[in-house]
């Protein structure tokens, strides 16, 4: 049976797991493997950085659109601009932290730039990081001035960051350590990174199962629990300080994968009350997770 190491513990993990389907761009059927070890999850197969381009093409994955069409654009929207809300004040409350202000803030994934450019006008000096062509563009547009391609791009420079973002991108990356190992570099000393992360172990991916939209394969090639992601975080010599819900993400989350239920429409308001339902439960559904270096 075909082995793959374990990027968090190195167990040698059986290439088998469960079927989840892409539903919203190829309908392929890809496997979510876990490792019995460490309970890090991951895609298989997993499409290679030089093809999973294609996996990305459709207008409905909005993650990284401006456009206000239909009404899953339209609530994504919402939910954008109560989320960039949430994660200034966030971030802020790191800053007062900082001697030296203004603080520096790195958004690693930074889509069109929305959040770079709240982030600007709030008083931060920022850079960003995306892969993606169309986009960058579209973010040094909106922010007036470069959007690196690349972390290593950005590592040429020299600089470093008191805080480092990844909202929902780390789980796309293709080698976790490598960039594990560059984020850490990037950062100061008391630097914080924020990552912003499906929780395999909430309560929407418990329900959902295979429906649950976060899985989203095979963009997402990784796939933490609170668990895993700490071993992960320890490895590299980084402590977990801060574990936060993302209400705002889980709902939305909820409404997918209602949707993928019923996808002749309607389901997002049942998905809506479900989700209220979980949470009036007490449980937590996506989590944010925020690390601090040691030193
Ligand atoms: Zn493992």
């Amino acid at each position: 049976m075909n082995k793959i190491t374990c990027p968090v513990c190195d167990y040698l993990v059986d290439a088998v797991g469960f079927p989840v389907k892409d539903y919203s761009v190829s309908g392929e059927i890809f496997e979510i493997c876990t490792c019995p070890q460490c309970t890090f999850a991951f895609t298989q197969p997993q499409p290679e950085p030089s093809v999973i381009g294609k996996y990305y093409q459709t207008t409905d994955y909005v993650s990284h659109s401006d456009t206000k069409k239909g009404l899953v654009n339209r609530l994504y929207h919402i939910v954008r601009k109560k989320n960039t809300t949430d994660k200034l004040a966030l971030i802020n409350h790191f800053a007062k932290k900082f001697a030296s202000l203004p603080a520096s803030l790195l958004d690693v994934g930074c889509g069109t730039g929305y959040f770079l450019s709240v982030c600007r006008q709030g008083g931060w000096q920022v850079e960003g990081v995306e892969v993606s062509t169309v986009a960058r563009q579209t973010a040094e547009q909106r922010v007036g001035q470069i959007v690196y391609s690349s972390l290593e791009a950005l590592m040429s420079t020299g600089k470093l960051f008191d805080v480092i973002t990844l909202w929902h991108v780390f789980e796309h990356l293709h080698d976790i350590n490598a960039s594990f190992l560059q984020l850490s570099q990037l950062l100061k000393p008391q630097g914080v990174l924020i990552l912003a992360l499906p929780n395999l172990a909430s309560a929407d991916a418990l329900h959902y199962k295979e429906l649950w939209a976060a899985y989203d394969v095979p963009r997402h090639l990784s796939h933490f629990n609170p668990t895993s992601l700490r071993r992960l975080v320890e490895k590299h010599n980084m402590t977990i300080e801060q574990i936060l819900p993302m209400k705002m993400d889980a709902y939305y989350v909820s409404m997918l994968s209602e949707m993928l239920k019923n996808v002749k429409g309607g389901g997002h308001h049942k998905g809506l009350l479900h989700r209220l339902a979980i949470q009036s439960k007490g449980k937590k559904g996506r989590q944010l997770f925020k690390f601090n270096l040691y030193n």
